[in-house]
Formats: structure tokens, sequence, C-alpha cells
């Protein structure tokens, strides 16, 4: 019988978040996103040598999506490899790692509609210039359904898990249903207690087929994402944790889901709630968060149900 292969978290913090990105210890390893620019050389690289590894060593950069704080650290990630690992992003996503300036397009079409802050954008700009190591193309684009060969037999599946971005990717080490998926799970949010999501129909499907169709071993998150209690999850979930994890995930998803439509068939208005236009949505489900806290979950994930309801009307 094959061995298992090695998962090792490699954690960083970052201000309020921790960010987790993985090692697969295969013959050709595997980082599992990369943090932000100071990541790879101030985290990755001692971890990895703790563990009798060289960084030189990973041939496989495998991003979950093209959030900034997944991404960040992915260029200098490839040069600290020699560039000879291979960059994986899905077609979808791969922009974010492409351009600085699309995650500044990106808030300003969606949650910075919302915030009313005259310097957002520029924050952003500035943001995206300190956090992100380099703009780089991918050398391989997913559009999901790849096998990616980790050498000696070992292979990761690729699933298209949309809905927390359109290009959220599912990385499932075959034989053993280890799964990595970013923040495509998102249970009650991290940091800012409300789960992002910028297309909620894609997000409850995507929820249900990790659940329902891959049925993970492990269940890796890219942040400790909260409990209803509010205790964070650890860095693996088992199968039966990944199980209630996404199930509270759907269930979360739902009364969003009805609080957004009765706000919106009631009317937007704007107002001088901190929530506003989506006040009544914020009250209804009893969130008290501050929804300006970057990156805005709050705005991002009701700004997804307005426009999907908005279309339909
Ligand atoms: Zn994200």
């Amino acid at each position: 019988m094959k061995r298992d292969v090695t998962v090792h978290p490699l954690a960083s913090p970052w201000g309020r978040f921790s960010l987790y990105s993985f090692f697969i210890d295969a013959p050709e390893a595997a980082i599992v996103d990369t943090g932000i620019a100071s990541s790879p050389a101030e985290g990755m690289a001692p971890a990895l040598a703790s563990l009798g590894r060289s960084i030189e060593d990973v041939r496989w950069i495998l991003l979950t999506h093209g959030h900034i704080d997944h991404v960040g650290g992915a260029h200098a990630l490839w040069e600290l490899t020699g560039r000879r690992a291979q960059l994986v992003i899905h077609a979808a996503d791969a922009p974010l790692l492409r351009s600085r300036q699309a995650h500044v397009d990106e808030y300003a079409c969606g949650r910075g509609r919302y915030l009313g802050d005259p310097d957002g954008a520029a924050s952003q700009a500035k943001a995206a210039q300190t956090i992100i190591s380099g703009e780089v193309e991918p050398t391989l684009l997913l559009h999901g359904g790849e096998r990616l060969p980790l050498g000696g037999g070992v292979t990761v599946c690729a699933h298209s898990i949309p809905g927390h971005t359109a290009g959220s990717v599912a990385y499932v080490i075959d034989g053993q249903n280890d799964a990595f998926v970013g923040d495509a799970v998102q249970v009650h949010g991290a940091a800012n207690g409300f789960p992002g999501y910028v297309d909620p129909d894609a997000y409850r499907s995507s929820l249900r087929y990790l659940r329902d169709e891959v049925r993970p071993r492990h269940l890796y998150l890219g942040h400790p994402y909260r409990t209803a209690a509010g205790t964070p999850y650890g860095l693996r979930l088992d199968r039966k944790q990944a199980a209630a994890a996404l199930t509270e995930s759907l269930d979360v998803e739902a009364r969003v889901r009805d609080a957004a439509e009765q706000a919106v068939l009631a009317g937007l208005t704007e107002n001088d709630s901190p929530y506003s236009p989506f006040d009544s949505a914020a009250a209804a489900l009893g969130y008290t968060g501050d929804p300006r806290l970057e990156p805005s979950p709050f705005f991002t994930t009701l700004h997804g149900y307005r426009a999907r309801l908005t279309r339909q009307l």
C-alpha cells in the first residue's frame, strides 16, 4: 500500500489575520498559497529548513485563489525556487496574479462602492504595492478537472469551486482525499465575523459539491474561520469536522440569503448606518461587527446578493 504524502502547515501572522500555507512533501514538493510578500523568505524558508527541506526543492506553487494574502508571496516564492516551480492558478483569478491594478479595480467595483472612503482606492493601490511581491504570469492556467503530477505517482486534482472568488480552486491529493480550499469555506467568517463571497449561488453549489462529492478526509482552510461559538477552527479539520463545517457554511449562507433578499425586496435606501444600505439585513442577522474593516466581507457578500436579485427582477 502506498504511504500517504505528508502535509506540513506553514502559518504566518499578518495583523488581525493568520495566513495558512501548506507544504505537500511529495517528490516534486508543492506549496499551497503564498501569504504576503515577506512570507516566503521570513516564514516558509526557515520552516522548510527545520523540516530538512529547501525552498529550492519546491516544484509547484498552487494558488487557491487570487486574493492579496494568498498570491502576495507568489512572485517571491517563485524567485526563491530559481523560477523552476510551476505557478498555478485558475484562469478566472489569473488577472489578480498578473496585475496589482486588478486588485484596485475589484475593490472599486464591489465593496468600495459602499464604504464611501475617498482614499479607498489609493489605500488599495498602496497595499497592493507593499503586500504583493511582484506581478507575474502564471505558468499553468486551470479551468477545473486538471490532474497535476507531483512525482512518484502522487497526483493532485484541481476542482473548480467558485463563489468566494470566480477562480477559487480546491486542490485534492488523490487517494488520500486531503483537500486544500483556501477561503472557499467561510463558515461564520474569519476576523470580521462575516462570510465573504462574490457569487452566492456559486458559493452554495461549491459547498454542496465539496460536502457531497469530494467528501474530504482532511480539510485545510486558508484562515482560522470560526464556529457559531466564535471559536476558530484549527489548521486541519478531520472528516467529521469538515462535514460539519460545510453544513454550517451552508446554513449560514441560507440565513444571509434570506436577510439579503428581504432587504433588497423591501427597497435599499442610503442612510447614516455604517451598514447602509443593507442595515436591515445586518439587523436581521444580528451582525454587529465593523463592516468597514478590510476586506469588508459584509459589503462584498451583500453586494453579491443585490446584483443577483437585480438581474432577476
Ligand atoms: Zn480570499
